[in-house]
C-alpha cells in the first residue's frame, strides 16, 4: 500500500515537471516573438548598418528609351543671299523691273529668309533689295525670326504683278518695286530697293489729303487706322519690330509728321 502512494506520488512530481517546463519553453518562445516584433517597430532598435527597405529608396526614374534625338535645326542656314541671277530675273522683268528702270540689277540682291507666320509656324521668305542695306536685311529677319515675331508673308511683289496695293491687301511684306511714290512722281525709296514695309495690311500708309479726304493704302486696311488699338501685329514707335530697324540705321515711316507709313522702314544710303 506503502508503495503505491510513493508511486502515486513520483508520477505527480513528473507529471508537475513536465507541465512545468512545457509552460516555461511556452512563455520563453512568446518573449523572443515579442522582442522581435519590436524590433521591427522600433527603428531605434534597429542595427545601423541595415540597409534601408525598398520603400525607403527614392525611385531612381529608369530611363526610358528615347528615339535617336534630333539636332535642333540650325536656321542661320536659312539666312543668305544671292545677286540677282537670270531666273530670278525672268520673275522681275517687265514687273518689279520694268523697262526703263534706272537702277542697276548689280546694285540689287536677293535674299532668303524664314520667318514665324501669324500661325506660329516657320515659313520661308523671299525680297529683294539695294545691295546696300542686305547685309542689314538678312540681319534684320534672322533678329525678327529669334524673337518669333509674326510676319504673315514675305513674296516677291511679282507674285502680285508688282502691284502694290494687292501686295499690301494681302499683307504682304516686301522692298524692291521700281514705282513711284503714291499719288507723286516722285521715284520711291522702294525704286531702290532701300525700304522695307512689314505686314502692310495691319501697318497702312495713311494720311489726310489737303481737300480733307483720307488717303489709306491698302484699301481694306480700314480697320487698322486707329493706333491707340491694342493689336500684336500693329508697328509701334519703341516695339520690338521698330528697335530691331531702327538699331540697324533706319528710320521709320509711322514717325513721320503728317504722312503715316507704319508698314515703312528705310535707309538713307551716302
Ligand atoms: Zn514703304
Amino acid at each position: 500500500m506503502a508503495k503505491k502512494i510513493l508511486y502515486i506520488f513520483i508520477l505527480t512530481v513528473l507529471a508537475g515537471v513536465l507541465i512545468f517546463s512545457t509552460v516555461m519553453m511556452i512563455k520563453y518562445f512568446n518573449e523572443a516573438a515579442e522582442e522581435e516584433k519590436q524590433m521591427e517597430n522600433n527603428p531605434m532598435l534597429k542595427p545601423v548598418n541595415e540597409t534601408p527597405s525598398p520603400t525607403e529608396v527614392p525611385a531612381t526614374p529608369t530611363p526610358s528609351p528615347s528615339p535617336t534625338p534630333v539636332p535642333e535645326k540650325n536656321y542661320d542656314e536659312e539666312f543668305y543671299m544671292s545677286e540677282i541671277t537670270d531666273e530670278i530675273f525672268e520673275r522681275i522683268k517687265g514687273k518689279s523691273y520694268p523697262e526703263g528702270a534706272t537702277i542697276s540689277l548689280d546694285d540689287l540682291r536677293w535674299c532668303h529668309v524664314v520667318h514665324y507666320g501669324f500661325d506660329g509656324e516657320i515659313h520661308e521668305g523671299e525680297i529683294i533689295v539695294n545691295k546696300a542695306i542686305a547685309e542689314d536685311t538678312i540681319e534684320i529677319f534672322k533678329e525678327l525670326f529669334d524673337i518669333k515675331y509674326e510676319i504673315e508673308k514675305i513674296r516677291l511683289i511679282d507674285e502680285y504683278g508688282a502691284d502694290d496695293e494687292k501686295s499690301m491687301e494681302d499683307n504682304n511684306s516686301s522692298s524692291f518695286c521700281y514705282r513711284t511714290i503714291a499719288e507723286t512722281t516722285v521715284l520711291s525709296n522702294h525704286a531702290l530697293g532701300l525700304a522695307i514695309d512689314i505686314n502692310t495690311l495691319y501697318n497702312p500708309y495713311v494720311y489726310t489729303r489737303k481737300d480733307g479726304t483720307l488717303f489709306l493704302q491698302p484699301e481694306n486696311a480700314a480697320d487698322y487706322v486707329d493706333r491707340e488699338q491694342e493689336n500684336p501685329h500693329f508697328i509701334k514707335n519703341g516695339d520690338e519690330c521698330y528697335n530691331i530697324f531702327i538699331a540697324h540705321g533706319f528710320t521709320w515711316g509711322g514717325d513721320w509728321n503728317t504722312k503715316k507709313d507704319y508698314q515703312h522702314f528705310e535707309k538713307e544710303i551716302e
